[in-house]
């Protein structure tokens, strides 16, 4: 039996997971749920996976929460301290850690030093605090396995293979919903128009960072720390149909890839099942149905994320830290109508050529950066916002 605690349960994310313990409930038991501002999806969620611990953000639980708590048995905790206890629950060997942005990245870093299993789906954790968090993974035994799908495909590729005969990872990328328009268009995007994913359905960040190929840029931070690999052995590949996940190639020649529907809910169970596989017939996949399957490379002129997360790459310390926390606010200020779509990157960029917080490598550097960052994103914002 999996015992498994949901950071982030109301979100997408979130939210397949139950799908999934649902499917299997002889082999997944919820003990904790933690989620922030859908007090109401909670209370439902607790009602029927009737965890033992409930963990909300810092604000007042609502009556039907209080209730749900009662009627199941479930112990209700608050904020970090409530988070950092069901991180290191001992009766909880595997912690889903699906807080979206930097907000998670303490909870998971808790659960890591506490040994569990991490099946990764905030990639923040890794951008912000990649050497960090492997570290104590390697240090307290800590398992981290990705749940984003293109990781968990490569994770899949990487198995059985020695490293050393590894040349590169070829992670795909559909494009998202402006891959097909011209670049003059880019400055009128609508918050609906960069919201609307041809083929994942996502929580709203992730979605504009999908439409302006930051999340591609994330990736490419998140692939380097997961699997220790070098910046130059990253290439990102264009696949719209969004059936290959991602490839890795090897030195021989010899090409792997892994190919699944669009569907989170199959690589979430992998991380729960690993290293076994539990069957799911509805998971089938009729490649022809499917096909043509295309590639291209990237445009980097008309997604400037691309570069930019390939200097952050590159330069490493702080600096995806300051490109992470950047993008975190610009899109923030698109999404509530402040800024136009082109501006989310011109934020990041000039927030990147500011002379940066000194940057040591703990994790109270890399808060400071992170904060230090975010206030210059503001300071940037507000002559976007005076046009
Ligand atoms: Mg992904």
């Amino acid at each position: 039996m999996r015992k498994i605690a949901i950071l982030g349960s109301t979100g997408s994310i979130g939210r397949s997971t139950l799908v999934v313990a649902d499917r299997f409930p002889e082999k997944i038991e919820v003990v904790g749920l933690a989620g922030g501002r859908n007090l109401e999806t909670l209370s439902r969620q607790v009602l029927r996976h009737r965890p033992r611990m409930v963990v909300i953000g810092d604000g007042e639980p609502s009556d039907d929460l209080l209730r749900a708590c009662k009627e199941s048995g479930s112990r209700l905790a608050k904020g970090s301290d409530g988070l950092a206890e069901l991180a290191s629950e001992d009766d909880i060997d595997t912690v889903v850690s699906a807080i979206v942005g930097a907000v998670g990245l303490e909870p998971t870093l808790t659960a890591v030093q506490a040994g569990k299993r991490i099946a990764l789906a905030n990639k923040e954790v890794l951008v912000m605090a990649g050497e960090l968090v492997m570290k104590a993974a390697r240090e307290h035994g800590a398992e981290i396995l990705p749940v984003d799908s293109e990781h968990n495909a490569i994770f899949q590729c990487l198995e059985g293979n020695s490293r050393d005969s590894l040349k590169q990872i070829l992670l795909c990328a559909t494009g998202g919903p402006l891959w097909t328009r011209d670049r003059e268009e880019f400055a009128s995007v609508s918050v609906e128009e960069a919201l609307n994913h041809p083929r994942w359905n996502m929580g709203r960040k992730v979605s504009i960072d999908s439409a302006s190929m930051m999340n591609k840029g994330l990736e490419m931070i998140e692939a380097r720390w997961l699997f220790d690999l070098r910046p130059e052995q990253i290439r990102v590949l264009v696949h719209p149909q969004a059936i290959v996940h991602s490839l890795v190639e090897y030195v021989d020649g010899s090409v792997i890839a892994e190919l699944s529907r669009a569907d989170m809910e199959i690589p979430i169970q992998y991380c729960l099942s690993y290293p076994d596989r539990w069957a799911e017939e509805q998971k089938h996949l009729d490649l022809t149905t499917v096909s043509p399957l295309e590639f291209f490379d990237p445009d980097v002129k008309k997604f400037p994320a691309l570069g930019l997360a390939r200097a952050a790459l590159e330069a490493g310390g702080g600096v995806p830290v300051v490109l992470n926390a950047a993008d975190e606010v610009a899109v923030e200020a698109f999404l509530s109508g402040e800024i136009g779509f082109t501006d989310i990157m011109d934020v990041v960029s000039e927030v990147m050529q500011k002379d940066m917080h000194e940057f040591s490598g703990s994790l109270e550097s890399i808060l400071v950066i992170d904060q230090w960052a975010r206030a210059a994103a503001e300071d940037v914002l507000v002559k976007f916002r005076e046009r």
